[in-house]
């Protein structure tokens, strides 16, 4: 019998219990917790219990479910911290950033003079702009 991914996944563990976690928020479809190596203390993992990978294969309805804890967790995180302000972050695939191939968001409390940047921003070439935005309209419609 070949074994699913989920059963050598850190964040199932940590949704089993079989890894111990700093857990914020249960419910029957999401788990939150705090991140082991935080940009700022109360930085926060929200999870789906159930097995995706990230943004691509997660169906709409799971998505819904998690984002919803997401914003009540913002609210909660930014006063329990104190925090002037929180960034909502996502990485998906490896390309990208994502380490652990279980779907999460970040939540990151901010404070003024934390030290972390906004990422660089380049220029478009003349037409570029319209030519890309083209072509993702019609990725859109396949
Ligand atoms: P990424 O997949 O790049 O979005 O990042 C995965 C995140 O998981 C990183 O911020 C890690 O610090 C965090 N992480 C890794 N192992 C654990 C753990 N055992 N408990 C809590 N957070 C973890
Ligand atoms: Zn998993």
């Amino acid at each position: 019998m070949s074994m699913g991914a989920e059963f050598d996944c850190l964040f199932c563990k940590i949704i089993q219990g079989k890894v111990p976690s700093a857990k914020v928020y249960e419910d029957e479809d999401v788990f939150a917790f705090l991140d082991i190596n935080p940009v700022n203390p109360g930085h926060t993992l929200v999870v789906s219990k159930k097995h995706f990978i990230n943004i691509f294969d997660v169906p709409e309805e799971e998505l819904k479910k998690l984002i919803v804890v997401v914003k009540r967790l913002s609210r909660s995180i930014k006063e329990a911290l104190g925090a002037d302000g929180i960034n909502i972050e996502m990485n998906n695939e490896k390309g990208a950033g994502q380490l652990i191939n279980h779907i999460h968001f970040h939540i990151i409390p901010r404070f003024e003079g934390d030290g972390l940047r906004h990422w660089p921003g380049k220029e478009y070439q003349e037409g570029e702009k319209e030519e890309i935005a083209q072509k993702i309209r019609e990725k859109l419609e396949e």
